[in-house]
């Protein structure tokens, strides 16, 4: 069932709460020694959320849901999948868990990620990698690769993940189900451990868009804990979902479908252009001319920024601490050097260096220019447009082992969906077919900042129309 169905069956009192969890956590307890999609389970706090009732009448209310293990909840391990955060238990509730909770939505437990969800894998968490459940071998992707694994294993109903340059969209997109990131500033990152600020989003991963809609009715909003949090009114996502979107124009940017696009994935997302068009939608060309500046950009501007907000991890006021150290100097390089994995100590490295007072100006600096053009490209592209259609990766789900020790060509993976955090847009990842190989394909749709609701409708409408989003859990 998906989130919203099952919402409907508690409130007609079909199915009890307890029963619905009870299935949630049964299904953990098959597959997930072989998926490895959670960190720890709150099976506690959940039941006692039940008993305590809450949110009559709310359309999700009963509805267990899972949390990616950055997102702070009280009382529950909060590691970041880090080994420098695995003795971390928040005092707090992040905002957008708070709102769940008030809801009436029990808290399965806490997903597994890349470690400080800096990855595009899944395979740099301190609790080992997830598994992709279209197929063991294959990675979930990442960084919200346990959210995704969860969902398409039938482990989780819905979840909460975060984006800072694809997390939520390349995720969904490798495991078949559907991710929203929004506009930057509509959900408050309160309690959302920072790994780039300006970037980053929490947002739903869940079966179908109806879900991530009804998901975002919970988590928008603003939130005075959050300067960044827009004080705006929402629209009701869900409401807004009316599958009729005749008359809408459908960005198709060249620069996405050339080299090193596999041709399946091609094949399929254009294939969702053509169901768009049947339903009334116009396709219309579009450019991108920034496209081959957006990785060096984004890993530049999220790199500078993490190596900011990782400072705060020094072994002195929460976490793990190194032992058998002489100095204050010794207890920071020993608890990081420790703490922190390989991946993440790359990235404070690059970040560093790329604020280092001697090349500022050369790398920061000039990215920050380049953020500029990019908001202005998409600009130009939606004077013409409503939305944009592009793969969410350009392939399938790649073996595990086989990325990371080739961070280049990783960080290129990120192409089509860096941009679209820099720029501070929704994007969207339905799935759209399979490939040669059977694994999932995501389309990803790409709206001006503060068009939501209109992505995720026509994502719906897409929905409406086929069936890829409807799979059989394993
Ligand atoms: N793969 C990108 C990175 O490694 C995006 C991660 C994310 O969105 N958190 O930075």
């Amino acid at each position: 069932m998906t989130a919203v169905e099952l919402g409907r069956a508690i409130s007609r009192k079909e199915i009890k709460p307890e029963e619905a969890l009870g299935a949630v956590y049964g299904s953990i307890a098959e597959k997930d020694k072989s998926v490895n999609a959670y960190i720890s389970l709150s099976r506690e706090q959940a039941e006692a959320q039940l008993r305590a009732g809450g949110a009559e009448g709310g359309l999700l209310r009963g509805v267990p849901v899972s949390v990616k293990d950055n997102i702070c909840t009280k009382g529950v391990l909060t590691s970041c999948a880090s080994r420098i955060l695995s003795n971390y238990i928040p005092v707090y509730d992040a905002t957008a868990v708070a709102k769940v909770k008030s809801a009436g939505m029990p808290i399965v437990g806490k997903l597994n990620m890349d470690e400080f969800a800096m990855g595009s894998t899944s395979e740099t968490s301190y609790y080992g990698s997830v598994k992709n459940p279209n197929d063991l071998t294959r990675v979930p992707g990442g960084s919200s690769g346990g959210a995704a694994a969860a969902v398409a294993a039938g482990e989780a109903i819905c979840a909460l993940g975060s984006d800072t340059g694809g997390s939520i969209r390349q995720p969904a997109s490798y495991c078949g189900v559907t991710g929203f990131k929004p506009t930057y500033g509509y959900v408050s990152r309160y309690g959302l451990i920072a790994y780039a600020s300006s970037l980053d989003q929490i947002g739903p991963i869940a079966k179908d868009v109806a879900d991530c809609a009804a998901i975002m009715d919970v988590i928008s909003g603003h939130d005075a804990h959050d300067s960044t949090s827009l004080n705006i009114e929402h629209p009701s996502y869900y409401g807004s979902l009316t599958g009729e979107i005749r008359g809408k124009r459908i960005g198709i940017p060249e620069e996405c479908f050339g080299e090193g696009v596999d041709e399946d994935v091609k094949a399929a997302v254009l294939a969702c252009g053509k169901t768009l068009e049947g339903l009334g939608a116009e396709l219309v060309p579009v450019r991108l001319p920034f496209m081959k500046y957006v990785v060096p950009t984004y890993y530049i501007i999220a790199t500078a920024e993490a190596s900011s907000n990782l400072s705060r991890f020094d072994g002195v006021k929460y976490g793990f601490r190194a032992e058998n150290v002489d100095s204050i100097d010794d207890l920071y390089i020993e608890t990081r050097s420790q703490g922190f994995g390989k991946e993440v100590q790359r990235r404070i490295l690059l970040g560093t260096f790329v604020l280092s007072s001697g090349y500022y100006n050369a790398y920061y600096k000039k990215a920050l220019l380049l953020k500029r053009k990019i908001i202005e490209g998409f600009a130009g592209a939606f004077a013409a447009c409503d939305a944009i259609l592009c793969p969410t990766a350009p392939t399938t789900a790649p073996k595990l082992g086989e990325s990371l020790n080739d961070s280049m060509k990783m960080y290129l993976s990120d192409i089509f969906t860096v941009s679209v955090n820099l720029a501070g847009l929704p994007g969207l990842s339905v799935p759209c077919g399979k490939d040669g190989n059977g694994l999932p394909v995501g389309a990803q749709l790409i709206g001006a900042a503060g068009h939501d609701a209109d992505v995720l409708n026509i994502g719906h409408a897409f929905q409406l129309a086929t069936s890829f989003h409807k799979r059989k859990t394993r």
